[in-house]
């Protein structure tokens, strides 16, 4: 309760920031609620943000009717007397805010270690999801699941879903499936979830962290004083060493996932069925089946694995076997991930436009026999000879777009020469109509025309969910030609 002589009490264990002088790193999504949660608990609050456009001065306005002050423009320096910077997460570690807040002796806490603290006594724990790839579907199959065994939950995080708006709000849940970037994680040094899953690592925002190791540090703290499990990819030797070198608490299990067999500590696959042999009373001479493999949707090896590392979160917490099997048959893929759009004369057209980095492009090309791969745009420093060599069997042709598409080519060139490569050198709002229509000559009965780019779409999209949208459109607009009467699934996972 807030008395408003003295403001809110603060329970007992948080933080008292009542008269603290808080600097906000940023506006938007988590900056917004942070400082109106920092507000609420009597903290003097200036909100910093670089130039302003106009959805952050509407964003100033109303925190500035709230009693904070907001700097626009000027982004750098630290205001006068700040002990505390809660910076968003876009922010890299090198700006010279945190230089400044360094040596003004000033903490620094992302929005993630915010929430963390602010949990009240007996608040519903954390099973964190966290990796390279595959974080959005893995925790949503994992609310799914805890959603399937009665729990009050949600997916929340680094999905939309502020965590200090479901930290503070009203509603209360049993247990929250976390979704955690890298940067929340890089600033939040308490966190301390009851499990958590690393589900791979490759490089990606390196420009951010400054190196591989420093970007797998900073993924590696989601296992910080994990409880019960700390879950990992027996496929990916990264994981592995980072659940070697995590500080849990005593007692908590390293469990790992495979698309093979399962040994003792693991889930895994056994004839199509997704098998337990972890969390059984005798994990050395039983194992438990959970689901079938076909009950994931869709039943891609890379969302095997992570539907696998969604039900050993899901069973650390103490979920009944039915339940992960009810979970996953509920689970519906958010937009853009593998979602069937149409399949038209013998052929399928598949929208990954969410796979934005090589290591997604490469899952998403090895879960089809013979693809027609439209793929392009953006590639944030990324190499393309390894994808080319592991693909290079399963192209029938590539059709490549966007800024950076001869970086592409020229993979291709060395590792797949055989490939028929069509490139488009048109950026306007028909680009994508041309590689449609491009892909659909090329392809045959039985492929699959694969969008899975391996790179970022704002050289011609305003993000990848446009960039999936004209694709679909592009794809109906030749699949189901007005009275033609075609098969047109629609745009998949049937939910968006
Ligand atoms: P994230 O939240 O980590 O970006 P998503 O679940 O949104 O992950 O999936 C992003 C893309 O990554 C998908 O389009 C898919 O191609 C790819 N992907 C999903 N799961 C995996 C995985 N386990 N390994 C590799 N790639 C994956």
């Amino acid at each position: 309760m807030t008395d408003p002589a003295t403001g809110p009490s603060v329970p007992p264990g948080l933080p008292d920031l009542k008269g603290a002088v808080v600097t906000v790193a940023g506006l938007g999504v988590s900056g917004v609620p942070a400082a109106k949660a920092l507000l609420d608990l009597g903290a003097v609050v200036t909100v910093v943000n670089g130039p302003a456009g106009e959805r952050q001065q509407t964003e100033a306005a109303e925190l500035e009717a709230l009693g904070a002050t907001v700097r626009l423009g000027d982004a750098d320096t630290l205001p006068e007397g700040t002990t505390l910077v809660v910076t968003t997460p876009g922010w890299k570690p090198t700006a010279p805010l945190f230089q400044a807040a360094a040596a003004a002796g000033a903490e620094v806490w992302g929005d993630v270690e915010l929430a963390w603290r602010l949990r009240g006594p007996g608040a519903a724990p954390w099973l964190a999801v966290t990796g390279t790839n595959g974080k959005t579907t893995t925790t949503r199959m994992l609310a799914a699941i805890l959603t399937a065994a009665g729990l009050r939950t949600a997916a929340v995080g680094n999905i939309g879903v502020s965590l200090l708006d479901v930290v503070l709000g009203e509603q209360e849940y049993d247990v929250l499936a976390v979704e955690l970037s890298s940067y929340q994680l890089h600033w939040a040094p308490s966190l301390r979830p009851h499990s958590a899953a690393v589900l791979n690592l490759a490089p990606d925002h390196l420009d951010w962290h400054g190196s591989m190791e420093a970007y797998a540090a900073d993924k590696g703290r989601a296992y910080n004083g994990n409880t019960v499990a700390c879950v990992y990819n027996t496929a990916d030797p990264w994981t592995e060493r980072l659940v070697r070198e995590a500080d849990v608490e005593e007692g908590c299990r390293a469990v790992g996932f495979t698309l093979g067999a399962p040994a003792p500590s693991q889930l895994g696959v056994v004839d199509g069925i997704l098998v337990d042999r972890a969390f059984v009373e005798d994990r050395y001479g039983t194992a438990q089946e959970l689901a079938e493999a076909s009950d994931v949707r869709p039943a891609a090896p890379h969302n095997i694995a992570n539907a696998l590392a969604a039900a050993a979160l899901a069973r650390a917490y103490g979920v009944p076997p039915e339940a992960v099997r009810e979970g996953l048959r509920a689970f519906r893929p958010d937009a853009h991930r593998i979602a069937e759009v149409a399949t038209a004369d013998g052929v399928t057209w598949i929208d990954d436009s969410k796979a934005t980095n090589t290591h997604a492009a490469e899952a998403s090309l090895l879960a089809y026999e013979s693809v027609v791969w439209l793929a392009g745009g953006l590639a944030k420093g990324a190499e393309f000879d390894e994808l080319a060599a592991r693909a290079a069997p399963r192209l029938r042709a590539a059709v490549l777009f966007g800024a950076d598409r001869a970086l592409i080519r020229e993979a291709l060139a060395r590792h797949a020469p055989q490939v028929p490569v069509v490139e488009l050198d048109r950026t306007d709002t028909g680009a994508m109509s041309a590689a449609v229509a491009a892909a659909g000559d090329l392809a045959r009965p039985g492929d699959t025309v694969l969008l899975a780019p391996a790179c970022a779409s704002m050289d011609m999209f305003s993000n990848y969910n446009e960039r999936g949208d004209r694709f679909a459109e592009a794809v109906l607009a030749r699949t189901a030609p007005a009275g033609g009467g075609r098969e047109a699934a629609g745009p998949a996972g049937g939910d968006r």
